[in-house]
C-alpha cells in the first residue's frame, strides 16, 4: 500500500485524478457507480462469472468486491464526519478481503448491484449532508489518517479502476478491443 502523503488521489494504471472533480462532479460521480456497474455486468452478459486469467477476478467478483469497499467507505466517512477525529486500530485488509472473496464468484448480479448502488448513494448523501466544510474532518485507521475528501476520492478510484479491469477482461476474452462495438446500445434493467 502506498501511503505517501498527497492532497489527491491517483493513478497512473487507470488514469484517475482526484483533482479533476469538484464537490458536485464528486458526489455526481459516487452517485454514477451504481448505473455504470449495472450496465458493465450486463454487457458481461456469459461472461459474468468467467475469469479472464486464472488470477483475474471475473466481472462478478469485482463488483461484489467494489460493493464491499464501498460499504467500507461509508463507515469511514460517517465516522470521519462525526468531527471526533476516531482512531481506529490497523485492519489486515488483504486478509479481509481474502475472506469476503469466496463468497464473490456465486454472487447474484442484481443483489450486488442494487447493494454497490445503496451504498455508493448513501457515500454521497452522507458527504453532501455534511457539507464541503466537513470534508477535512478525517479518520485514522492504524497510522493512517483519511479525511472524508480523500475518502470519497479513493471509494471512486477504487471502483473506477475495477470498472476498467472488468471492462480489459472483458476484452481480452472476447478478442477485441474493447471501445469499438457492442457499447452503443442502452443498458437498463429494472
Ligand atoms: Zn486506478
Amino acid at each position: 500500500m502506498d501511503h505517501a502523503p498527497m492532497d489527491h488521489e491517483r493513478c497512473d494504471a487507470c488514469g484517475f485524478d482526484g483533482a479533476a472533480y469538484d464537490p458536485v462532479t464528486l458526489l455526481d460521480a459516487l452517485r454514477a457507480l451504481g448505473p455504470a456497474w449495472s450496465a458493465m455486468l450486463v454487457e458481461a452478459g456469459p461472461e459474468l462469472r468467467l475469469r479472464p486469467a486464472p488470477g483475474t477476478w471475473s466481472p462478478i467478483e469485482y463488483a461484489a468486491h467494489s460493493r464491499d469497499i464501498t460499504a467500507l467507505h461509508v463507515y469511514g466517512v460517517e465516522q470521519a464526519l462525526t468531527g471526533g477525529e476516531p482512531v481506529l486500530p490497523g485492519i489486515d485488509g488483504d486478509g479481509l478481503i481474502e475472506s469476503a472473496a469466496a463468497t464473490y464468484a456465486d454472487a447474484d448480479r442484481v443483489t450486488v448491484v442494487s447493494e454497490l448502488s445503496v451504498h455508493a448513494r448513501r457515500l454521497a448523501d452522507l458527504a453532501d449532508d455534511g457539507g464541503v466544510g466537513a470534508w477535512t474532518r478525517g479518520i485514522t485507521i492504524g497510522d493512517s489518517r483519511s479525511d472524508v475528501r480523500r475518502l470519497l476520492e479513493h471509494a471512486l478510484h477504487d471502483s473506477s479502476h475495477h470498472l476498467d479491469d472488468v471492462e480489459r477482461g472483458l476484452a481480452a476474452v472476447r478478442g477485441r478491443s474493447g471501445r469499438d462495438q457492442g457499447r452503443s446500445e442502452p443498458l437498463t434493467e429494472t
